[in-house]
């Protein structure tokens, strides 16, 4: 299988804006963003989406949660608020194959989503 983008950014082959890494978490800037502030984080180990991580790798789950609340930390939005986004398949609005948390912040965020 090709390497995804994302995996090419864990990998340094392509740019990004990193903001915070760490044993199993990568976060950066989305080169879109839909906020204010938006990052990415992703797990450095490679899974598609959600619905297919296995058991045995389901600590991914709590390190990107972990990772997301220092990013937030970090971009001071503990007061402000922020929202914490994972698009899984095609009714999820998922573009890229590989694991990703949303972090948006920076403006009032809508409810419920599109
Ligand atoms: P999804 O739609 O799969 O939940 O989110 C994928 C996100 O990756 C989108 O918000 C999109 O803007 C972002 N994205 C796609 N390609 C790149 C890239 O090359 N660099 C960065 N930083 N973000 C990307």
């Amino acid at each position: 299988m090709p390497k995804t983008i994302f995996e090419r950014i864990v990998d340094r082959e392509t740019d990004a804006d990193i903001l915070y890494e760490d044993e199993y978490v990568l976060a950066f800037r989305d080169i879109a963003p839909q906020a204010p502030v938006h990052i990415l984080l992703i797990p450095k180990q490679h899974h598609a989406r959600h619905a297919t991580v296995p058991p045995e790798n389901h600590s991914v789950f709590s390190h990107l949660l972990a990772a997301a609340q220092k990013v937030a930390r970090q971009l001071k939005l503990e007061q402000s608020g922020y929202r914490l986004v994972i698009n899984n398949g095609p009714d999820g609005g998922e573009t890229v194959p590989h694991l990703h948390l949303h972090l948006l912040g920076g403006r009032h965020l809508a409810w419920p989503p599109g």
